[in-house]
């Protein structure tokens, strides 16, 4: 069974295997309620040894990795089962095209050419405290929290299947506000009231200290030749193959 040793973007190090069908079947099993969680079963089980904990407690257990992390040994086990390469169509975005471009066949290097980003020394040590941030939002102190494999089953569960808000969605990473607490609903009502700019600051310093693999690509639409800013649809790929996998229609 392949496997690799692969360094995760915290420094977090060990060896993982690919995915035997009946990690596939579970994951599509455990997904259908919890994505994130399905994720977490297929890491534990697929993380054959770890020669580095970085800033994790051991033994390791993929519920506390951050979602970088995850994302970033996610990929790795997908490359080390289809190669670099990961084919997917794209709509252009511009109103008088409107086109859907086929499969990208010439992105041979795509996988390993994201970039990643990796966790700033400052944060590792935050992280290992007790994954407490601090930063000031609208003149008030604000403590938050990087993503973790067990936060994002948890919003996850509360959010079940419904698109968040940008207030909930702010509010899911916020530990504490000063004056307002550290309620959800409290948090999310503080968060919706903030000024678009407020808003746009603190995420750009929430993910300063975060770290993760970059998805945002340029792509070109060769119906007009615009080039078309999209995100690479690496979970919804993975989708498609359990679903392929987890078939067992007669006739096949
Ligand atoms: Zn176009």
């Amino acid at each position: 069974m392949p496997s690799a040793v692969i360094v995760c973007p915290s420094g977090l190090a060990g060896e993982i295997r690919t995915a035997k069908i009946g990690d596939l079947e579970q994951f599509a099993e455990t997904a259908r309620r919890n994505f994130a969680r399905a994720l977490t079963d297929l890491l534990n089980s697929c993380w054959l040894r770890t020669d580095d904990k970085a800033i994790y407690p051991e033994p390791l257990h993929w519920g506390k990795v951050l979602a970088g992390d995850r994302l970033y040994s996610w990929i790795q086990m997908w490359i080390l089962r289809s190669g670099r390469k990961l084919e997917f169509q794209f709509q252009c975005d511009d109103q008088g095209c409107r086109q859907v471009n086929p499969k990208l066949q010439q992105w041979e290097s795509m996988l390993d050419a994201l970039v990643v980003q990796m966790l700033p020394e400052a944060s590792k040590t935050t992280f290992m405290a007790g994954n407490r941030f601090e930063t000031t939002v609208d003149g008030k102190r604000v403590a938050f929290r990087l993503l973790t494999g067990e936060l994002e089953a948890e919003v996850e569960g509360r959010s079940r299947g419904r698109k968040r808000t940008l207030s909930e969605g702010m509010a899911e990473r916020l530990i504490e506000v000063e004056g307002v607490g550290t309620k959800f609903e409290a948090l999310t009502k503080w968060a919706h009231d903030l000024d678009d700019g407020e808003v746009e600051r603190f995420i750009a310093v929430r993910d300063a200290a975060d770290c993760g693999v970059e998805l945002g690509i340029e792509v070109q639409c060769e119906f007009c030749n615009r080039v078309v800013p999209i995100d690479i649809p690496f979970a919804e790929n993975w989708t498609r193959l359990v679903r392929k996998k987890g078939s067992t229609s007669p006739g096949r």
